[in-house]
Formats: structure tokens, sequence, C-alpha cells
């Protein structure tokens, strides 16, 4: 018997068709309860999955039972067992998966087809992609039941912001859901997307392209007039901007951000500029919800059906408050093509304190993909680390500019690419930006940078698509001649070189729609 709350909850972008909706519900009251009963009960139930995950594993996967050959039988902690790559899972595909009706080959031929976007593989199983934008592609392959638990995940994030209410009550009074992100492949946002949209019949929810010129697009999205918006932290920013300008005229309910890092004051930004509440999500094409943000600017790790592991560069575990070199993630709910301390390459530091919040589950915050954390030789010959937020607050603070890009082109020089208009202004802005950093770099020991302004607008990731606004590229030369940039003066989103790959999580963050 599906209860009204149910009933109402399956109307909502979260829950699909029945099956999914049901099972999505019997997730969300088990996470509940899990939550409610206290870390402990957390920490039980995440390690009495992890046991069966890894014995399914062994059973099922040929590469796990290769790899876990000399493990113990009964595991009961992941240390014992080895790190997994993307590259290595992925170089032995079909031995990696658990269901021997999944062959590379096909799924290669089934993803080529751009007309099954959406549609189920094997008539069961959804699958995306990964861009690969820091190496080769990865290829996921989800079963209901993951989807069901990661729909679960964000009910448990509405919930626990109070506003499944409010959100419901947008949706069901006809309201609309919008999606604005790369179209046009397998990538887990619209992938996921579809799913919602064609198995809630009557629902209302679109997605539209981060290609589309911002006028057009914003054209469209006041004609469509959601009340559910999603989409990337630097899309929403402009977005933003926009609406406080007059010219984006939505009234959203909510605001969904993900696929790259949100800083918490641009969230607050987000916010006051929507007037409404922002969830920031972080998650990975590996695994769709592995945190949420909360009010005090943490993470919070879904820590019932994630595990995360901050490690070294020698993946040795890496103590609470210090920055890691990556992070290992297990997935605990797909079983179709288990993820089991898989090297995520996201830096990130764990809260050593109880969050302010009151949320118990463990909570981190991400410092951006490994490759982005700038080293620099100090006066004294020491290699510093620069936390990539760290640089983007500097900016982001002194020339009061959000969409900007921070390369380091030499060991001590950085380059810096403001989306500003007006000669003037830039310049402005320019100088107390390098005015701050200077400073910043001095305290850390390194005394006479170079910092020099890049005349071009910020340039999305070349083969994802997305901003990453701190980017390595020793060697490279600043322009003084803001035509050759690849983006026309009037700000088309994202039309960078060859961008039509958004990927998945920053990087193969999946930004969805909260199917
Ligand atoms: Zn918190």
């Amino acid at each position: 018997m599906m209860t009204k709350q149910a009933e109402r909850a399956s109307k909502l972008p979260l829950f699909g068709g029945s099956a999914a909706y049901v099972r999505s519900w019997a997730n969300f009251w088990q996470a509940w309860w899990a939550r409610t009963a206290g870390v402990a009960a957390i920490d039980s139930t995440r390690l009495d999955r992890f046991a069966t995950l890894v014995r399914f594993a062994r059973e099922h996967s040929p590469l796990y039972c290769e790899m876990y050959r000399d493990v113990p039988s009964n595991v009961s902690a992941p240390h014992a067992l080895p790190v997994v790559t993307k590259h290595a899972l992925m170089a032995r595909f079909d031995d990696w998966v658990t269901d021997t009706a999944i062959r590379r080959t096909n799924i290669d031929a089934f993803l080529a087809d751009r007309t099954h976007i959406g549609d189920r593989y094997l008539g069961r199983y959804i699958v995306w992609k990964s861009s690969g934008s820091t190496g080769e592609p990865g290829i996921f392959v989800q079963d209901d039941d993951a989807l069901a638990v990661y729909d679960a995940l964000i009910a448990m994030q509405l919930a626990g912001a109070n506003l499944a209410g409010k959100c419901a009550a947008g949706l069901f009074k006809g309201g609309r859901a919008a999606l604005i992100a790369a179209t046009g492949d397998h990538f887990a946002s619209i992938a996921s997307w579809k799913r919602v949209c064609w198995s809630g019949p009557g629902l209302a929810a679109r997605g539209f392209s981060i290609m589309e010129p911002l006028d057009r697009l914003i054209a469209k999205i006041n004609a469509f007039a959601p009340v559910y918006l999603a989409s990337y932290p630097t899309m929403l920013t402009l977005l933003a901007e926009e609406r406080v300008a007059g010219r984006l005229r939505v009234a959203p309910a909510i605001v969904w951000s993900g696929g790259e890092f949100l800083a918490p004051g641009a969230c607050a930004e987000l916010e006051q500029a929507f007037d409404c509440p922002v969830l920031n999500e972080y998650g990975a094409s590996e695994c769709m919800s592995i945190a949420f943000g909360c009010r005090e600017g943490w993470l919070h790790v879904n820590a019932d059906w994630v595990m995360l592991e901050p490690v070294d560069a020698n993946y040795r575990p890496t103590p609470l408050g210090q920055i890691s070199h990556t992070v290992l993630l297990t997935n605990l709910a797909n079983r179709i093509q288990p993820v089991i301390r898989y090297d995520l390459g996201d830096a990130v530091v764990a809260n050593p304190e109880p969050c302010g919040c009151g949320n118990p589950l463990p909570a981190i915050r991400v410092e951006g993909r490994r490759e982005d954390v700038v080293t620099m030789s100090a006066s004294d010959g020491r290699q510093i680390r620069l936390l990539p937020m760290a640089l983007t607050t500097i900016v982001e603070e002194a020339a009061d500019v959000h969409r900007f890009q921070i390369v380091q082109s030499h060991d001590t020089t950085l380059m810096l690419r403001l989306d500003i208009a007006g000669v003037e202004r830039k310049q402005v802005a320019f100088r107390a930006a390098a005015h701050a950093l200077r400073d910043y770099l001095a305290g850390q020991g390194v005394t006479h940078p170079h910092v020099s302004l890049d005349e071009r607008l910020p340039i999305p990731d070349r083969r994802s698509g997305k901003l990453r606004e701190v980017i390595i590229e020793l060697g490279a030369e600043a322009s003084d001649d803001p035509d050759v940039t690849p983006q026309s003066p009037s700000r088309s989103p994202r039309s960078g070189p060859a961008p039509n790959r958004l990927d998945t999580r920053t990087r193969d963050r999946g930004l969805h729609d909260g199917h």
C-alpha cells in the first residue's frame, strides 16, 4: 500500500517508476533510522555493507576475485584490500562487471548511438560515462537498486534541509524542474535526467544545454518557469547575475548545485540571488551521491552508503584536518560494477571536530583535484603546496569576481583570467587580486612571485567543458589580445575549445537532476 506521503514523493523528480520509488522509500527510511540512531549505527551499517559488497565482488567479478586471492575471506576493514584505479578497472572491463551479459563491445556500441541516451542497456541498466578529462573515459553501469539508493540519499538531504515539503508542494502543483547541463551524450547528468523525465508521466522536467548562448538560454528558462533549478556552480553564478539584473525571471523553490565544487561563500550568494535554499552535492560518476553540503560549509559523507578514505600519495591514511593527496571511494550501492577502494583523485580535508550543524555524518571539504594543488618553490628552496581553495578565495574576495581562472604558468608565476566586462574594471580587479595573491604567497615563503593578467576569458577544460578555477599549465604564456579567446564577448557559457563534454562530477562528477 502506498502511503499518502510516498504517493506524493513519487511525483517528485527524485523518484521514478513504481518499483524504483518503493525501493527508494525503503532505503530512505533505512538511512533515516541509521542516521537517527547515531554514529555507531552508521558505522556498523557501513561495515556490514562493505563486507557484503566485498564478498559479492569476489564471487561475481573475476577481476576482484583475482585481486583479492591473497586477502583473507572475512574482511571487515578496508585497509586489507588493494587500491584500484580507473585505468586498471577499465582495462579489464568485462572481468570487472558482475553480470556476464555486460560486455565492453556491446556497451561501446550502445554508447556510440546517441539516440539511446537515457535508454536502458540490456533493458535493465542505466549507463553513463565520464569524459575522462584527466585521462581515459570511464563507463559506469547502474542497476535499479543502485539508482534507488542515490534517490533515497537525495531525499534524505531534502528532508534534512526541511525542504521536502516546499519542493514537493512546488512540483506537485504543476511545478517544473530544469536541469542546465551538457546534453547530447551519455553523461550521468543527462542519462539520469532522462530517466526521471520518462519514468514520471506528467512530470514537467526538462534539460537545457549549457552550450546555448546565455541570452537564448535565459529566454528558454523564463518561458519554462521552473521551481526546481539544477546546474553547475559556475552556470548558477551566471544565472544568479542574470536574476539580479532582472533578466532571469524565475522564482525557484530550490536550487541544486553539483558537478563542481561550490565554495560556501558562493553558496550564500546564490541563495541570496535566487532567494531560496541551495543544495550542494558532491558526487561522481563512480557514485552519484557521495556527500551533501551543510550550512557550516562542510560536505557530509553519506557514510552508510559510501566509504571515503583520505590518503597520502602512498595510500596511507591522512590525519583528520590535513589535506589528503587523494581519496579512496567505495560505493556500497553498486554491485554491478563494484567500486572498492577506488582512487578518486580528489584532495579532501576531513573535519576533525563534530560539525556545528549537528549532522553526525563525517564532514569533509573538497580541495580540488590533486593536480590543481599548486606547488611553488619558496625562497629557501622548500616546496610549498597551495590549496586551490585558498587561491580562489583570495581572488574572489580581492577582485570581487566569481568567474575567473588562476593559471600557474611557471614555478612562481600565476596568470589570472578574469571574466569582467570593461577594461578599466578588469584592471582594477586584477591589481587588487595580484596584490592579495603576492601578500599571501609572501606569507607562505614565496617572496618574489609574479602575477600577470591574461586578457583571455577563463577557458573551460577542453575535454570536460568545465571551468576549473585553478589549473597548472607550465610554460603557458599570457595573451594580451582578448580576441584570441574562444569565447565570444557575449559570454556564451562554456564555449571553450571543443567543449561540449560536461563530464560528471568535478571532472567525473555527475551533476544530476536530483533524479
Ligand atoms: Zn555540517
